[in-house]
């Protein structure tokens, strides 16, 4: 399998696949502009034929002690280690985004996959001894089936990484439905599964957009549905799958808010505001969009980051000096552009204007430069709305009160940080915000892959976060089991309620 594969298909029972589907629809480089290749768009049919190679699959592998699952995701990991370089290479030549953050992208993939490798300590049940006389009582974790994953363009490595690692070495088998806007990376890690020794079926990809999703959605023999993207379509995926009688977390959009307080460093609150807004061209769920400056913060900081945006070199991905690379598709920079203009005419201060940047040899690539508003107000759009771009709004506010009630009032609650040296401020301010993922001095707090991710508010749906041991416990389900032996059972049937003996 290689990166400059001319159709992207679907891999299905351990082989790759055009499937029934006929349509395509093209893939891009972004710092080109130029078609890269086409992916097939799955239809029902091919959804079916994926769920039930994963059915088919699952007896067997549900029964694979979990050492042996264990073991193959093992080899997984070392493939993965292997092939980092090749990984990010992909992700650069479809997303856009800069090299050596595609690899840092694959590189907290692995995080997970690590975790998944422990997958006997994660399963292990409890047990009580003498619930009853002569009974035990213990408990124990069993795989739901066939699960599914629909993850976006912005992280085609990670995010499925996300899931799938837990949702095998659990004993569950996969289907994922991977962004169709860089679709590669997907097929690639499939390719790395067989080789690891994964059984055929128990990992399958379909390529495709709105009908594979509600064919997954609707399908009776998919018992969970995972899935990351924007807050309308994570809500639509909550509603359908409770609908279907599924498990479901749904992890939607974002608005991150960093707060920089009067006794911050300010350097290092430039530093953390010029990477987390405008790394990956502001297309991380967890970017930041909001500064929150506090007291006389503003002026002292807004220079120095219209500075460093005016600067940022922003050119092709694959160049190791580039800071930001282009966004993903046409219609995506043209949305930005159009945020930028609604912001100005919504009355915002506009700083830096990104719009309209060439990058001399890639005239046609999708670029728009860094953008700085000052004096943006909560009732903007270009404040409530997730814009998904280089585009970092600054709030002004009188005081640390006032910051946190910003932040609390927002629809979202994906992730959020607080620049300070002030001991009591940071534990304040991680005790009373309401957002799922927390930075005190970390703009970008990430959690590592034991701990879970998930945001609150619109920026989840469902009640339990990705990865970590609420992953463990989101692809199974808990069985009890109560025992005793006939040598110790009393004669005579009970008619009351039975009660510990
Ligand atoms: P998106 O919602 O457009 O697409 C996500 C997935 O849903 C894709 O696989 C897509 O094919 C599918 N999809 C699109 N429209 C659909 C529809 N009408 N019905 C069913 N399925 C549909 O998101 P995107 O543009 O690929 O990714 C960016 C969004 O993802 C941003 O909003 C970002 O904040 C969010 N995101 C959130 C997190 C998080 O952890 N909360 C992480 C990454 C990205």
């Amino acid at each position: 399998m290689t990166v400059q594969q001319q159709e992207v298909q679907h891999f299905i029972g351990g082989k790759l696949t055009a499937g029934e589907g006929k349509e395509t629809q093209a893939v891009y480089n972004p710092a080109t502009g130029a078609v890269a290749r086409q992916v097939r768009l799955g239809t029902a049919t091919d959804i079916n034929a994926a769920v039930a190679a994963a059915t088919a699959a699952f007896p067997a592998w549900a029964d694979t002690p979990p050492i042996r699952r264990a073991r193959i995701m093992l080899k997984f990991l070392e493939l993965m280690n292997e092939h980092i370089d090749t990984l990010a290479e992909i992700i650069t030549s479809e997303h856009g985004k800069v090299f050596s953050d595609a690899k840092g992208e694959v590189m907290r993939g692995i995080d997970i996959i690590e975790f998944a490798c422990g997958a006997p300590q994660l399963l292990k049940g409890d047990y009580t001894d003498q619930v009853s006389t002569n009974m035990d009582n213990w408990t124990m974790r069993q795989p739901l089936g066939v699960v599914a994953g629909v993850t976006p363009f912005n992280f085609p490595c990670m995010v499925p990484c996300w899931m799938f690692p837990i949702a095998l070495v659990t004993g569950n088998c996969f289907v994922l439905k991977p962004s169709e806007r860089d679709p590669s990376a997907s097929l690639f890690m499939a390719d790395l599964l067989k080789q690891a020794g994964l059984p055929d079926g128990v990992f399958n990809v379909v390529q495709g957009g709105k009908p594979t999703v509600d064919a997954l959605l609707s399908h009776p023999d998919v018992s969970a549905m995972s899935f990351v993207g924007s807050t309308p379509i994570a809500k639509y995926i909550y509603e359908q799958g409770a609908h279907y009688g599924k498990r479901v977390q749904a992890l939607g959009g974002a608005k991150n808010h960093l707060v920089v307080m009067p006794d911050a460093d300010i350097e290092q609150a430039v530093d953390a505001l010029i990477g987390a807004a405008y790394g990956s061209a502001g297309e991380r769920c967890m970017a930041i969009s909001v500064a929150v400056l506090v007291g006389d913060v503003a002026d002292r900081i807004i220079p120095k980051l219209a500075e460093r945006a005016r600067t940022l070199k922003i050119t092709n991905g694959m160049n190791p000096e580039a800071e930001m690379g282009p966004i993903v598709t046409r219609e995506a920079l043209e949305r930005i552009e159009g945020y930028i203009a609604t912001g100005v005419a919504e009355g915002a201060t506009l700083v830096v204007d990104g719009r309209g940047l060439t990058v001399a040899g890639h005239e046609q690539g999708f670029f728009t430069g860094g953008t700085l508003f000052d004096h943006v107000t909560p009732d903007m759009r270009i404040y409530r709305e997730e814009i998904f771009g280089p585009v970092l709004s600054c709030v002004r506010v009188p005081d640390f009160a006032h910051a946190l009630e910003l932040i609390n009032n927002h629809a979202f609650g994906n992730g959020v940080s607080c620049y300070t040296s002030d001991g009591n401020v940071a534990r304040e301010f991680g005790r009373r915000v309401q957002v799922g993922m927390v930075g005190i001095n970390v703009p970008i707090p990430v959690p590592m892959a034991w701990q879970g991710f998930g945001g609150w508010k619109q920026s989840l749906f469902g009640d339990m976060h990705v990865y970590g041991e609420e992953g463990v416990r989101f692809y199974t389900k808990q069985k009890s089991i109560m025992q005793r032996w006939p040598q110790s059972i009393e004669k005579g049937a009970e008619f009351a309620m039975p009660t510990a003996k």
